[in-house]
């Protein structure tokens, strides 16, 4: 009894994968076993499958498989001819890795400002920001949530502008019914381990519906070679493995339950969370968002943050430093005050744990946590 008295804490990490491994472990083992046993390493069967499938998915004609999400995203700009000199508009508060991409194909990110209730670009601060050079949008699909795909569209129609969607967080996400994939000219996801479909290391895809593109992408993610020994360009060595490609095969299957399991468990935050006064996530009537991160606003970020460590849970921040402040970007020549909204939200966001594992248990602790923060707090102002 005693010590049962002093047990340790709940732990809630933001994100569970061992809990996920241990639901489909022979299903996983499975995947990798069989391509073991074929020694079809290298854009094998699973590959060929896996961009099959996932293009039904996501209801476009071709599916790319390379190396990572970054890749994807640099290898789609490479494919529609981006490249030096061209401007590329994006969200001033995105992952660095939708900067980069840009980067490393030589063209320049412009950066904007976001809704302050979606956190995916603001349409207006688009068209504002388009110059002569401006050549693509890359709207990102955060947290989960699609972009406002129709502005943007009416953007890049009005002034010829190629569309990548960043769908790294939105597999399965939809925008007026459509799938997250085929909202744009082409669009990059990613298979990092923590995504909502995540691989056993890295990988990523490009979707897209023009043939010519994808016979491109084909050729840049695999030494520019149409067949084996003649290189037609100087492509790259950026291919999804097959072990990857099976391992993702087996999980596609699951993708659409573990959605579903992540929206029930956003539907109980905000239930849980209404009185708090903290700021809970917004999803416009054409947004069927897959929940990526559940992300909520604080006034007190970083003291309820600390708070819920010492309760033994692991929120995050996605993220504290928007790209405009970050020391790679200085060279852009932005200063702070420029993106207000993203810089406002970057000092108040806070992820908390989700995925689709995550018991009844674990989610009332974490919002029982938050409510007695909250409480506290509200009976300190009442004292003073
Ligand atoms: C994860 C992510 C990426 C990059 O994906 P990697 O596979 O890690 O290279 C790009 N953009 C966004 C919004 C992401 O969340």
């Amino acid at each position: 009894m005693g010590v049962q008295s002093i047990a340790k804490l709940p732990e809630v990490q933001l994100v569970d994968l061992q809990a996920q491994y241990r639901a489909i472990a022979p299903q996983v083992n499975d995947a990798i076993v069989q391509v073991l046993e074929d020694a079809d390493f290298i854009l094998g069967k699973a590959v060929t499958k896996f961009e099959e499938q996932f293009a039904a998915y996501c209801g476009v004609r071709f599916a790319v498989g390379v190396d990572s999400g970054m890749s994807a995203l640099e290898l789609a700009l490479r494919a529609h001819g981006i490249g030096p000199g061209d401007e590329v508009i994006t969200a001033a508060n995105t992952f660095i890795a939708t900067a980069l991409a840009i980067s490393h194909c030589g063209a320049t990110p412009v950066l904007v400002d976001v809704n302050p209730r979606t956190y995916t670009l603001d349409p207006e601060a688009v068209a504002a920001a388009i110059s002569p050079r401006t050549a693509a949008i890359i709207p990102v699909h955060l947290y989960g949530q699609t972009a406002e795909m129709d502005a943007v569209a009416a953007i890049a129609t009005r002034h010829n502008l190629l569309v990548v969607e960043d769908a790294c967080q939105a597999h399965g996400a939809r925008y007026k019914g459509r799938r997250a994939g085929c909202l744009g000219d082409a669009a990059a996801f990613s298979f990092y381990p923590g995504k909502n479909l995540g691989a056993c290391g890295d990988g990523g895809m490009i979707t897209t519906n023009d043939a010519a593109i994808q016979d491109r992408l084909r050729k840049l993610r695999n030494y520019g070679q149409a067949e084996k020994y003649h290189h037609v360009v100087r492509g790259y060595n950026r291919r999804l493995d097959s072990m990857q490609a099976a391992v993702l095969l087996a999980k596609l299957a699951h993708l659409d339950a573990w959605n579903a399991l992540r929206a029930r468990n956003s539907e109980a935050y905000t239930r849980l969370l209404a009185d708090t006064g903290v700021v809970t996530p917004f999803e416009p009537e054409w947004s069927s968002s897959v929940w990526h991160l559940y992300v909520i606003q604080s006034d007190e970020r970083d003291q309820l943050k600390g708070y819920l460590e010492h309760r033994g849970i692991r929120p995050g921040i996605h993220y504290p430093i928007p790209i405009h402040l970050q020391p790679a970007y200085a060279e852009l020549g932005y200063r702070r005050g420029d993106f207000p909204i993203a810089e406002r939200l970057a000092l108040r966001i806070l992820s908390l744990p989700m995925f689709a594992e995550l018991t009844d248990e674990q989610l009332q602790y974490v919002a029982d946590s938050i409510c007695a923060y909250c409480g506290q707090r509200r009976d300190e102002a009442v004292a003073a």
